[in-house]
Formats: C-alpha cells, sequence, structure tokens
C-alpha cells in the first residue's frame, strides 16, 4: 500500500518546523551551506557527549573486556575500510565502525531514534489511513528520591506485565501497541520511570477510543498497589486521544512523544539522560547519576513493537527513496587515523560551500589545519537563547 506522506501525517511532519527537533538535529532538512544552525550545533554537541560518555566509562570501568560501553570508544572513530566523505542533505562519512549503543552513544541512539520515528509514524500513517483510533498512554508510579533506578524499573514492568494479563485488558480490542520506556531524573523525588504506549484501536471516534482504555486506570493503580506503590490517586494513568490531545499531539506527534526522549525537555525540573550527561562534566554528582543509568537500562528495551504493531509499519512504503550520493573524499586508513580527531571540522567545511571545488578547498583546509574537534564551540552566541527560550515556552510533558 502506498501512503501519500503530506496527507497521512501532517501532525507528525508539522514537528519538524520544531525548534526543539533541529536542536537534536534528527531530520532537519539540511543543503550544504544551508545546514541549518541547530543540526550543526548538534552534532558537535554529540561529540563532545560522546567524549563525557567515554570518560565516566573509562573511569568506571576501564573498558576492561566485556565492560559496558565498550565499544563506544570507537564509536565513528575506527575505520573498518576507506572512509568515504559524502555530501547528500548533509556532509557524513562510511566505512566507520558504530557501536550501536541505542541507550547511551550520543550518535547511534539519535540515528535509532530517527529510524524508530518513522516507522511508528508509518505504522501510524496506515492505521489512520484504516479508519482506526490512536490512543497515547502513560504509565507512572510514586517514587522518592533516593530510591534505585533498577528497582522502580523491577515495579514498572511486572505492574506493566500484571496489567497486560488482565481481564480489563484482554478485553480491549487493540489493532497495534508500541510502548516506549523514557527515564528522567528529578532533585526533588529522583528516578522517573514510565512508559509511553501508542495504542491504536477499532473504535467509532476518538472519545470512543479513550473510554475504551480507560478501564485501565483503576488495573494500573490496582497493580501498583499490589507491588506496594501508590497511584497517587489515578495520576500515575494518562491517556490522550486524537481531538482531545489537540495541540499536543499536534505540535509534537505520537512517534516523536515515544522515540525523541532525548530530544524533548523533562517536566517539573526533570532532567533527561542528556541534560544530566551534560552536566556531568562539571559536577561528578552526575557522573554517578548517569553511570546509575547506565547500569539499569543494559539489556532494557527503549521500544517494543507487538506484532500487530510491526504489521502496520510493514505496509507503509515510504514513497521517496534516499537520493543516490556519489563519494566526495577518500581517505584510506592512515589518512583517516591522522584526521579522524578533525572529523566534525571536515564535514563542516564540507558543507560550507555547494560549489564542490570550493567545498574541496574547505576541506583540505580543515585536513591540514592544526587542533581538534574539541575546539569547536558548542553554542553560538545569541543564536542559542533564541532556541532555549523557544524550548521553554512549548512546554512539553514527559
Ligand atoms: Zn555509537
Amino acid at each position: 500500500m502506498k501512503v501519500e506522506k503530506k496527507e497521512a501525517f501532517q501532525p507528525e511532519l508539522r514537528a519538524k518546523e520544531n525548534p526543539l527537533f533541529s536542536m537534536g538535529g534528527v531530520g532537519a532538512n539540511t543543503v550544504h551551506n544551508n545546514y541549518t544552525k541547530g543540526a550543526k550545533f548538534s552534532r558537535r554537541l554529540r561529540r563532545a557527549r560522546q567524549r563525557v560518555v567515554r570518560k565516566i566509562l573509562k573511569a568506571k570501568t576501564g573498558f576492561a573486556k566485556g565492560s559496558l560501553g565498550k565499544q563506544i570508544g570507537s564509536c565513528r572513530e575506527v575505520n573498518f575500510t576507506d572512509v568515504e566523505m559524502l555530501r547528500g542533505e548533509a556532509a557524513y562519512y562510511q566505512g566507520l565502525v558504530t557501536c550501536q549503543n541505542f541507550w547511551l552513544c550520543p550518535f547511534c541512539s539519535a540515528k535509532r531514534a530517527e529510524q524508530r520515528r518513522e516507522e511508528v509514524n508509518g505504522a501510524l500513517a496506515v492505521a489512520r489511513q484504516d479508519g482506526k483510533q490512536i490512543v497515547l498512554l502513560t504509565f507512572t508510579m510514586q517514587h522518592r528520591r533516593g530510591e534505585q533506578l533498577a528497582e522502580l524499573l523491577e515495579v514498572l514492568q511486572s505492574a506493566y506485565s500484571g496489567m497486560r494479563q488482565s481481564p480489563q485488558f484482554r478485553k480491549i480490542q487493540f489493532c497495534g501497541l508500541a510502548r516506549a520506556l523514557e527515564l528522567t531524573w528529578g532533585e526533588a523525588n529522583g528516578w522517573h520511570p514510565h512508559f509511553h504506549v501508542v495504542a491504536i484501536l477499532d473504535a467509532e471516534s476518538p472519545e470512543a477510543a479513550l473510554e475504551a482504555v480507560e478501564p485501565l486506570r483503576a488495573v494500573w493503580v490496582d497493580r501498583l498497589q499490589r507491588r506496594g506503590r501508590d497511584g497517587a490517586e489515578d495520576r500515575a494513568f494518562d491517556a490522550r486521544g486524537g481531538s482531545a490531545a489537540g495541540d499536543y499531539i499536534t505540535k509534537w506527534g505520537v512517534a516523536e512523544e515515544l522515540t525523541l526522549s532525548g530530544v524533548k525537555e523533562a517536566k517539573n525540573g526533570g532532567l533527561s539522560q542528556w541534560d544530566f550527561l551534560d552536566r556531568a562534566a562539571q559536577e561528578p554528582r552526575f557522573a554517578e547519576i548517569w553511570w546509575e543509568f547506565a547500569q539499569a537500562t543494559r539489556g532494557k528495551r527503549l521500544l517494543q513493537m507487538n506484532e500487530d504493531f510491526k504489521q502496520l509499519a510493514s505496509r507503509f512504503e515510504e514513497v521517496a527513496g534516499e537520493p543516490e550520493v556519489e563519494p566526495e573524499f577518500v581517505m584510506d586508513f592512515e589518512d583517516w587515523s591522522a584526521v579522524k580527531d578533525r572529523q566534525v571540522k571536515m564535514l563542516e567545511a564540507a558543507e560550507s560551500c555547494a560549489d564542490i571545488d570550493a567545498a574541496r578547498v574547505a576541506i583540505a583546509v580543515a585536513m591540514h589545519n592544526r587542533g581538534t574537534d574539541r575546539d569547536l564551540p558548542l553554542e553560538p552566541e545569541g543564536e542559542v537563547i533564541e532556541e532555549k527560550r523557544h524550548r521553554k515556552t512549548e512546554g512539553f510533558r514527559d
């Protein structure tokens, strides 16, 4: 089945215009010298974050054999063949080893999130075309500062499976479920692990879909109580439907909510994993928080789709494919090891001019300049202040 992208996911497409989106740098529209500032700075930021991640992991594990995150140390640094630089919408490299750590690696997690976002959007587009209803559910629980993340996660997961086995849950006609695990941390209440679930339902209207899932509220609170947890007067369960969620879903998009947790701001002064990683560079206690996060998420699934959901996603066909791009610069092993610490500068040089000959000169200059990517400022003066203001006023919930 072919779905016209534009018609099918208007709400999700709008998220691309969101300033947060370009802050995250995922899916930003970019053409050579027109490469957005947000995307450019987010690549620098990811590189800087990768250095902080490595530093913490090295201190904690010494990168011993089989230790957590060992491969992050070589992600996008080590090559397995000649390295090619290509200029598509943005400039990028081919031939580099990636770590595939979707929780901890700033690059791999962003790439994965973008793939997952497209997959979820595809499934939702097909579901809408089929006349189904979409509901976004959030499952949380009460927690206190000082509680261990691993323990909280265990309660959350077991309460969720308990709820799934309940007769009330089984009675609901779901046509697809996708569940994302999200973890934030706040000064007041410590760890805040929660699930976001996108549920696709066969229902007459958005209101009917919300009504169908409402019995889950009592079940969720009950399953928490059985584990000695409080549902805080039903607030642990939240359901939003197509129309009721209105602005919220339109601005941000269900798929973004599910897959781009690293990009949005956490609610109530909570910090996302990238927020506390950024603070870890200055304050050691945040490195400890990040390390707890790193250990607790090991082996955990970021996003889980059931078979029905995957089926819907598989019915979605991309209309436009990726344009073919020819490599414009090839580096062998020796070349690469000499310049890999300047790889971001070289990409920026490649993007600085649309004309290929001019770009080649710029790349050569960046290659032979002294200094490394560490010298790159992470925030342009003036510009980011503007973006930060946007982030505040958007007021996304977590
Ligand atoms: Zn990686």
